[in-house]
């Protein structure tokens, strides 16, 4: 285990690094072991804030820890065409963004870079539960859709209790018999702690050479310098602000992105608004529950609830723990980060240039707004209805409520587009001359961490990629990084290095 509270940093007035990453949550830590496998000889500053890695939205608390591929989050698939069939190609290339996720982290377990993938990313069945009528034809067509992928070719659907039962036994038992459910079950999805795997990254990242991770250290100022930045960091015990010169800085910050990219100066965040959504879950450790059930089981959006507060009955496996965990539970705040953060964020953030996007949030979004606030006011005898719709014999007494992490959600009028639509994606703001480069949004998130950062290097570091050097390191990390295994004819090639990676993290 490293000492994340060495200060190394302290010893020097001013350093000069090639790449500076801000924050150690899954996408800077991705970003640095991804650039360091590339290129050797780069040299990487990380500072975070916090006195551990990844405290924040990637801590294996504050997320969901599912890896999104489509297979049961019914919000990429949200509707029945006229013609009675639902589109599933976003759900196709979700699936594939989370591959390229799976093989890097193989390939990070292959190097040794993952110490123990069990820490890291456990197998579990994946669920999608429908209960109303009005829900079923559309479950059958969406699986219907689902099922002519090589990628889904093994999920199954059920109306049939008995078989829901051997898939899920709390989704049935104590359910009236008049009730109508049906379910897709699919294996090969995974709970993932993108907290543990941040971890590894950055442990990884303090030992090669030419590179450091420097915790307790807030970056507070960036300034524009020649081609590059000079950026003042704080050290959180001594007070002391030192200055480094980077040629490229990522701002991984989760919910602190948008205050630094403001401070940056870069014309692309002008418009651009925060929109916080907080976090809750209902969590059960008692252990003759925990163990009847094995499975990530996500349901439907109800009403205004923003896509990603639609309620899941999840197996987690955190720091060694098991426990079912059901939400999120959507909340109003002003806080941009869960720990490190302030009710004057959202305030603080408000621009001449985004005070406009951000009054129409509320005007525009109204039932959004309303739904935020009742979600956050919501007694726990009113959340365990919800969690009835999952589990039918739920006992009051089993659940406590804790809190989930913040999502600040990227807020900015689209050419066309009315002002003040929140945007659920997520969104990669970089500068023009391509220096700076900062992730905003937080959906479907840390599952797509690897594509995010690939697509980063692409388009901000393209010359790490030109030599057939580069080129073939990136193949190793990421076989199909630049094939596309959506397509029928490469249905054999996806399933052998889809199958490869799968020994690799031991989820065979
Ligand atoms: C309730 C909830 C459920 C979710 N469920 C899922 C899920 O099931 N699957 C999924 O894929 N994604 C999920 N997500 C989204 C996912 O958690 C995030 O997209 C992802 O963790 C973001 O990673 P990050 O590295 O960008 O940010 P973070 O993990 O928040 O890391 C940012 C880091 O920057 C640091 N920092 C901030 N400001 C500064 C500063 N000035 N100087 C230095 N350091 C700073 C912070 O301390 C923090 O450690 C969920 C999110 C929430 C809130």
């Amino acid at each position: 285990m490293a000492d994340f509270t060495k200060h190394s940093f302290a010893k020097k007035n001013r350093m000069k690094t090639d790449v500076l990453l801000i924050g150690s949550g899954i996408m800077s830590s991705t970003l640095g072991a991804m650039l360091k496998e590339l290129q050797p000889g780069l040299s990487i500053q990380l500072f975070e804030v916090s006195d551990r890695p990844s405290q924040e939205a990637s801590n294996g608390w504050n997320n969901a820890g599912t890896g999104h591929a489509g297979i049961c989050e019914l919000s990429y698939t949200p509707h029945q065409e006229a013609d009675g069939s639902v589109d599933v190609s976003k759900a196709i290339s979700v699936f594939e963004d989370f591959e390229h996720s799976l093989q890097f982290w193989a390939y990070a377990a292959r190097k040794g870079i993952i110490k123990d993938t069990k820490e890291c990313i456990n197998p579990l069945p994946h669920i999608s539960l429908v209960h109303t009528e009005e829900q079923l034809p559309y479950l059958r067509a969406r699986f219907e859709g689902l099922k002519k992928h090589h990628f889904f070719e093994s999920m199954k659907h059920s109306s049939n209790r008995e078989e829901i039962k051997s898939w899920a036994p709390l989704l049935v038992e104590g359910r009236d018999g008049n009730q109508p459910i049906a379910a897709t079950h699919m294996e090969g999805g995974t709970d993932v702690n993108f907290g543990e795997i941040s971890r590894n990254f950055c442990e990884w990242l303090d030992e090669q050479d030419d590179c450091e991770t420097h915790f307790g250290h807030r970056v507070v100022d960036l300034e524009k310098k020649g081609k590059g930045w000079l950026v003042t960091v704080r050290d959180e015990v001594s007070r002391e602000k030192r200055q480094v010169e980077a040629g490229f800085v990522f701002i991984g910050a989760g919910g602190g992105s948008l205050p630094l990219l403001q401070k940056s100066g870069i014309p692309e965040v002008k418009g651009y608004g925060g929109f916080p959504i907080g976090g809750q879950w209902m969590i059960t450790r008692n252990p003759e529950v925990v163990k009847k059930h094995t499975a990530k089981v996500y349901g439907q959006a109800l009403g205004a609830a923003p896509t990603m507060a639609v309620p899941h009955l999840d197996t987690r496996v955190i720091d060694g723990e098991r426990s079912l965990l059901f939400g999120p539970f959507a909340a109003w705040t002003g806080k941009f980060l869960h720990n490190g953060g302030s009710h004057t964020d959202l305030p603080l953030s408000v621009r001449p240039s985004n005070i406009v996007s951000l009054m129409r949030v509320g005007i525009h979004n109204l039932d959004l707004v309303k739904y935020l606030v009742e979600q956050g006011l919501q007694s726990k005898s009113s959340r365990m209805q919800e969690l009835y719709n999952f589990y039918p014999d739920a006992k009051d007494e089993d659940w406590e409520v804790i809190d989930a992490g913040i999502r600040v959600q990227a807020i900015k009028q689209e050419p066309g587009e009315e002002p003040g639509i929140v945007h659920y994606g997520t969104e990669v703001l970089t500068s023009e001359d391509l220096s700076i480069s900062a992730l905003l949004g937080a959906s479907p998130g840390a599952s797509v961490s690897t594509q995010v950062m690939l697509e980063c290097i692409q388009r901000c570091l393209p010359e790490l990629l030109e030599s057939d050097e580069g080129k073939s390191r990136m193949s190793e990390m990421i076989p199909n990084w630049d094939q596309d295994l959506k397509i029928s004819t490469a249905r054999d090639r996806y399933f052998d290095i889809h199958q490869k990676a799968m020994a690799d993290l031991n989820l065979t």
